[in-house]
């Protein structure tokens, strides 16, 4: 059974830290396919953030000529908040027990892991392949919290389709979307950090303009 990949995000919007880390990790780990999971409207964030129908198109555009890259717009469509680890067992329960699936982070998402919903189920669920980010120290033990280091530590062996944790190097891209928001609205250019199809739907649909 090949492993698929499943990479969850804001992507508010997705740039070339994103798709890199989806690459590499497809090609270091050998994922038959990626699917990209943009998250839903956080409902307890005031601020209003950008419409999920936007964040999914981008995704959508970016990843179009990948065939290894696929969108998947259940969280998105969910009328309530989505837990990973609900849309990891929606996912096991159709794929089935047998292939092994592989939950894409970041650093920084990584570190922030034990404030997750149910976290320690997510091993159940999944493998975890976590990508070396700019700004967020995973390599450098002291700066992880205890309880995910004794994970880290007890799941370094890749066997069957859940519960391993690998660390990994990824070519480093200091890009966050944050940043990106922060240059379009102070009408800066925000090219070569993200896919000019992307850059061109945020022109046409005015995202942006305010911080
Ligand atoms: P924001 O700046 O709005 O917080 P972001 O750029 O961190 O956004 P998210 O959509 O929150 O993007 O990230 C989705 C996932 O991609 C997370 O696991 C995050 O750690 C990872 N990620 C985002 N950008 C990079 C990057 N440049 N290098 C490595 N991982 C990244």
């Amino acid at each position: 059974m090949q492993p698929i990949g499943i990479f969850g995000g804001t992507f508010d919007p997705i740039h070339f830290g994103h798709l890199r880390l989806a690459e590499e990790m497809a090609e270091g780990i050998g994922l038959s396919r990626v699917v990209f999971i943009p998250a839903g409207q956080p409902p307890h964030r005031g601020a209003p953030r950008t419409a999920a129908t936007h964040r999914l198109e981008m995704v959508r555009r970016a990843i179009a000529g990948n065939p290894r890259f696929a969108v998947d717009a259940r969280e998105v469509q969910s009328p309530r908040p989505s837990y990973t680890v609900d849309t990891l067992a929606t996912l096991r329960a159709e794929l089935g027990d047998e292939p092994p699936l592989w939950l894409l982070l970041g650093a920084d998402a990584f570190l922030g892991l034990p404030s997750w919903h149910e976290w320690r189920q997510l091993f159940e669920l999944a493998h975890l392949a976590v990508a070396a980010r700019p700004g967020a120290q995973l390599m450098q033990s002291d700066a992880m919290p205890e309880v995910l280091k004794n994970e880290v530590s007890q799941r370094q062996v890749a066997a069957g389709s859940a519960g391993s944790v690998l660390l990994r190097q990824m070519t480093p891209l200091d890009i966050s979307a944050t940043a990106i928001r922060d240059t379009l609205a102070r009408h800066g250019s925000a090219r070569y950090l993200l896919p000019d199809v992307v850059l061109d739907y945020i022109h046409e649909h005015q995202l942006y303009l305010h911080t």
